[in-house]
């Protein structure tokens, strides 16, 4: 008993100091705020990879059937959703956890593998923002090892901050803002290389995305790399960003210590509806796969044509910058361009939060969508 650990009163003081040093999520803007704030009739939103064909006609159907259902608790374990999702992918269902989004699936890891205040949790900088947040959040050291400059992983450097004490290793792929996709076989080395105690944790929330996703993805030989994880999403390919329906493949032993500890409804009976249907729904995921690779290919190449630097992408958005303006034009700066834009009703997502403030990501949109942003991109490039 020391007297600086009682409590004093009540009040923000009270609060665990990893939270009051919390700095939260930056979420891409919402298009009611910006209706409001510019008093515009239209907005269009390419700031958060949502599905740019909206939600399957086959899912808000499933919803609307399940309506009724929303007095119920969902089954435990979701026990038909699992077995759906584990069918659909070609693995054993008692790998299969799912959460509400994979956010969960990332908060529930660090919480259960990680000992506050004596392991660490290692990433790219920068990359998905809830590895790092929700590792301090449980006062868990996080390590973030620079990209390479041009945005491809530096493996050598990643492995090099791992210790006894790294309990996870965060990699997302294609990653999120850059697109950058390495080959599986660089996974394989990487989960070779590890320490011992340490689950590497594949963020695959665009694989979907990926024309061969043999060679870029794990998933299909996880038995053979028993500390590796995947993470996939219904939020990107499926539509379901707004349900919250994410899902891990984990080593068995761990997907077991996952369900007894996530909270026991937090995939509810509406999402787990939607997300069956969506499984079903072969037609609508194959038109939106190839809607992303046509308005990915249409914007990067109008982007370039406009003197913009626009990096490779496998994934439903496209990371750029305005360069150097052509002939001319007059030079404008990322933020320049993301507040023009949103004037102009379309909001993209500046990447300062991610440390990249000369960059921007554009999330790839319906065919309207993608003709508006470029129309208005070349406005304010070449006025
Ligand atoms: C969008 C995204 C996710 C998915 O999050 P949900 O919680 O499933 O909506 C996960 N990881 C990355 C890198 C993402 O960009």
């Amino acid at each position: 008993m020391s007297i600086d650990t009682a409590r004093p009163a009540l009040s923000p003081a009270c609060l665990k100091p990893e939270v009051r040093d919390f700095s939260p999520y930056v979420a891409g803007m919402s298009i009611d705020e910006i209706r409001e704030r510019y008093g515009l009739a239209q907005v269009v939103k390419m700031a958060s990879n949502e599905n740019p064909l909206g939600t399957s006609p086959l899912v808000q159907r499933a919803i609307c059937e399940h309506a009724g259902l929303a007095f119920r608790y969902a089954q435990s374990g979701n026990p038909r959703l699992v077995r759906a999702i584990a069918e659909h992918l070609g693995v054993e269902s008692a790998r299969v956890v799912v959460g509400n989004g994979s956010d969960e699936i990332i908060d529930l890891l660090i919480r259960v593998l990680a000992r506050p205040g004596v392991d660490n949790v290692i990433a790219f900088k920068p990359s998905f923002s809830m590895y790092g947040l929700q590792s301090r959040l449980c006062g868990v050291e996080f390590r973030a090892t620079p990209l390479n400059a041009d945005f491809t992983f530096p493996w050598d450097a990643f492995v090099a901050q791992a210790d006894a004490h790294t309990a996870l290793a965060f990699v997302t792929t294609p990653d999120n803002p850059s697109g950058f996709t390495p080959p599986a076989a660089e996974l394989e080395a990487l989960a070779a290389r590890l320490p011992q105690g340490c689950l590497l944790v594949v963020d695959e929330a665009y694989m979907d995305f990926v024309a061969d996703q043999a060679a870029h993805s794990l998933l299909g030989r996880l038995a053979s790399f028993p500390n590796v994880a995947v993470l996939r999403t219904f939020s990107k390919l499926y539509g379901l960003a707004g349900l919250r329906l994410g899902y891990g493949v984990l080593p068995e032993w761990l997907a077991d210590y996952m369900w007894r500890t996530r909270p026991p409804f937090s995939v509810n009976v509406l999402a787990e509806a939607a997300g069956l249907a969506a499984l079903e729904d072969q037609v609508f995921r194959d038109e939106t796969v190839r809607a992303v690779a046509e308005g990915r290919q249409y914007l990067a190449h109008a982007l370039r044509n406009l003197g913009c630097e626009v990096l490779p992408s496998q994934s439903n958005f496209l990371m750029f910058r305005p360069v150097a303006a052509l002939d001319g034009g007059v030079p404008v700066s990322a933020r320049v361009l993301f507040e023009r834009l949103l004037e102009r009703g379309v909001i993209i997502r500046p990447l300062k939060s991610y440390g990249l403030e000369e960059w921007v990501r554009v999330s790839v949109g319906n065919e309207r969508e993608n003709a508006l942003f470029i129309e208005l991109t070349r406005e304010i490039l070449h006025g």
